[in-house]
């Protein structure tokens, strides 16, 4: 994480001085992923604790063409059908923090630019994203969604790796 604010100088009470120059609006980027909800539950407590705002953010990735069953789906019918089911996650999200009172956010395209987009339109001055983790090796890497979010974000951007107790465990 890269803080651009200026480090406040030692006051009377330095952690109520530092507390008023930090986040006022964090945006999460969720997705259904173990990950995510890890990095939701973290970007709740701070804004909580910073009595910032909250809002989730959810991409809904373009169809791949041909992926589904032949015949299965028509076309707007199964982007009714992904549209159905990202309401009802952020739903279920937004359940998970209720102290937050988050708001939402559905965009469609690619979550990368996506994220980076709400982030801009909704004045965020943190994102707060999850790192990709499945493995030993795989959790030195960031994921790519978190990778492209880094390289062009707008302001600082905060990774959440999930605990290693949490990988293989039942955190949902
Ligand atoms: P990935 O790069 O796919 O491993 O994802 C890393 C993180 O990016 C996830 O933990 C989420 O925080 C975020 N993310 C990935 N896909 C989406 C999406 N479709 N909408 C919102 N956030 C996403």
């Amino acid at each position: 994480i890269t803080l651009t604010a200026p480090i406040p100088s030692p006051a009377k009470n330095p952690g109520s001085a530092l507390r008023s120059r930090l986040f006022h609006r964090i945006l999460v980027a969720v997705d259904d992923s173990k990950q995510a909800s890890w990095a939701l539950d973290v970007a709740a407590e701070l804004s909580v604790e910073l009595s910032a705002q909250l809002a989730l953010v959810h991409v809904i990735r373009p169809p791949v063409m041909g992926s589904a069953p032949e015949g299965m789906y028509s076309s707007p019918s199964l982007e009714d059908a992904m549209c159905e089911e990202a309401k009802s996650l952020l739903q279920a999200l937004t359940k998970r923090c209720p102290a937050a009172n988050p708001e939402t956010l559905l965009r469609h395209g690619d979550p990368a630019d996506q994220i980076i987009a709400a982030a801009d339109g909704w004045n965020a001055d943190l994102i707060v994203i999850g790192t990709h983790g499945r493995g030993t090796l795989a959790r030195l890497l960031l994921g790519s969604t978190a990778e492209a979010v880094i390289r062009r974000a707008p302001c600082p951007v905060l990774t959440i790796a999930l605990p290693h107790a949490h990988l293989y465990a039942g955190h949902t």
